[in-house]
């Protein structure tokens, strides 16, 4: 590349896709006129190599259109004599004055001879769509469905619409579906048994289900390997989206902002989205407006906590399906008492199981009050790191909000530094997870938080005190 011209874009070049490209150039180079090669080749930015997939970016549509209308053949044969017959080559097209993102990436096969020879010049969401048509992994798990979904006046309405969507989806006015509710009432089961049912019935080839945590970890490491354009390419080509638990988003204002153009774009052709939440829409703190708004925009449909008679009738399928022939008495006698999440509902049953068969003993109503009195004080729901801020924020007095602001003042840092260190004590949250409750740190400031607070533990017995403490408000926490 001639280097006094200016490149089109400034973005940093992998050193091996420039080598690369380099040496597709020298092979083209020859074979064209100057002023062909200035013109349309030139431009080109070589951006990453992967696995034998180069991947290029040129300035707009039309030059990608051009491209492959008149370049394809000769592209085609310099990409696979430089990287073998496996090499492909992806396209990643600069369109600002189309879309509110500033580029969009628009994959185009261009190696493999059995791929159409030019790419309809749509929006570039639409020609990555047509890279797009093989399976994808749905994420979603067959066990859970609509048989086995227990009918209950506490689901009755997210289950109808879970099921009219399922049945429709994108031909419901139910879109976006936002399906809230506690923990452990079932929000995931119905969104999966929806996404399933949507399968089963053919509506809908492109299904994706995600939990907003795994939507923005995904998306902090998309940004990192400057992937956001395939990494926002990829939700918008899906007929159904689905995303759990939409309140972590929370204060991920970068996250949020990828979303809403997900959501619109999905939104505007008719796709449909069904999402969950802990609270309804409109409580959801620490989300953008416009994201709220929204949500609002189709059908809010609440799961309460079951009543006594759907939590024997759970029960009696849960025991059925586990080919268990429970009397109705311990039925009874764990439906009464297990009273506020379904989750809780199956673990006492399992861990009936388990007692019974390690001690080769009859499933009664004593061996079942035994099981309970352990069950229910195991099961209380971990600690969560929003939780430990809280406390934490609390003890040792300094705004809650600045825990996940971007402030160095001292005893701010020193409250961050203790949650961070709890919440990996006490969660199961990776370094990762952690980080981004905390205003979207880094993972190595998780762990750089940990030393300090382990080494400040080993010197100083007034701290080891507060946190024995801090340890003991959250275990009787609730
Ligand atoms: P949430 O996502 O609301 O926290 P889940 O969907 O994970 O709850 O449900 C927790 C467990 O309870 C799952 O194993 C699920 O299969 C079961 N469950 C919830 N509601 C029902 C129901 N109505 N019928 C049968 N099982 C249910
Ligand atoms: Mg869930």
């Amino acid at each position: 590349m001639n280097s006094s011209l200016p490149a089109p874009y400034p973005e940093l070049t992998d050193p091996t896709a420039q080598a690369t490209w380099e040496s597709c150039l020298d092979i083209i180079r020859p074979q064209i006129s100057s002023l062909s090669f200035k013109t349309w080749f030139q431009p080109v930015v070589p951006l990453r190599l992967e696995n034998g997939h180069l991947t290029i970016k040129v300035p707009s549509q039309f030059f990608y259109d051009w491209l492959e209308e008149h370049y394809r053949s000769l592209i085609s044969k310099t990409v696979e004599s430089v990287l073998g017959p496996d090499g492909r080559l992806f396209y990643s097209i600069g369109v600002d004055e189309l879309s509110q993102d500033a580029t969009a990436t628009a994959p185009a096969p261009v190696a493999s001879g059995e791929r159409p020879a030019t790419m309809p010049s749509f929006a570039p969401y639409i020609a990555y769509k047509a890279e797009y048509t093989q399976p994808i992994h749905s994420n979603l798990n067959p066990r859970y469905t609509f048989d086995n979904f227990i009918k209950g006046d506490s689901n009755q309405l997210a289950r109808a619409a879970a099921l009219a969507v399922g049945n429709n989806p994108g031909g419901t006015s139910f879109n976006p579906l936002v399906i809230y509710g506690g923990t452990g009432l079932g929000k995931t089961h119905l969104m999966h048994a929806l996404g399933n049912h949507a399968i089963a019935l053919g509506k809908a080839k492109r299904v994706c289900y995600v939990s907003s945590e795994k939507f923005t970890v995904d998306f902090v490491e998309a940004i990192q390997a400057d992937r956001v354009n395939e990494f926002s390419q990829f939700y918008r080509s899906m007929d159904l989206l689905i995303v759990d638990d939409i309140q972590f988003f929370s204060g991920k204002e970068k996250t949020q902002d990828n979303f809403f153009h997900t959501f619109n774009a999905l939104y505007q052709v008719g796709k449909q989205i069904v999402l969950s939440s802990d609270v309804p829409p409109k409580e959801l703190k620490g989300l953008d407006e416009r994201l709220i708004s929204r949500f609002q925009c189709g059908l809010t449909a609440d799961i309460q906590a079951p009543d006594l008679e759907t939590r024997i009738a759970i029960l009696q399928k849960k025991a059925q399906e586990n080919r268990l022939d429970l009397p109705q008495s311990v039925i009874d006698l764990i439906a009464s008492n297990v009273t506020t999440n379904i989750r809780e509902l199956e673990g006492c049953l399992i861990s009936l199981l388990a007692r019974a068969s390690l001690e080769n003993r009859e499933i009664t109503t004593d061996l079942a009050k035994d099981v309970l009195r352990m069950v229910v004080q195991e099961m209380k729901a971990p600690v969560s790191i929003e939780q430990i801020q809280r406390l934490v924020a609390e003890y040792l007095d300094v705004p809650f909000d600045l825990l996940r602001a971007k402030t160095r003042k001292q005893e701010v840092v020193h409250a961050r530094q203790v949650s961070m260190f709890l919440a990996k004590e006490l969660t199961n949250s990776s370094l990762k997870t952690i980080g981004l409750h905390f205003g979207g740190r880094d993972h190595s400031t998780v762990i750089h938080a940990c030393q300090t607070v382990d080494d400040r533990l080993r010197s100083d017995a007034n701290f080891r005190q507060q946190l024995d403490q801090l340890r003991r408000k959250l275990e009787l926490r609730g």
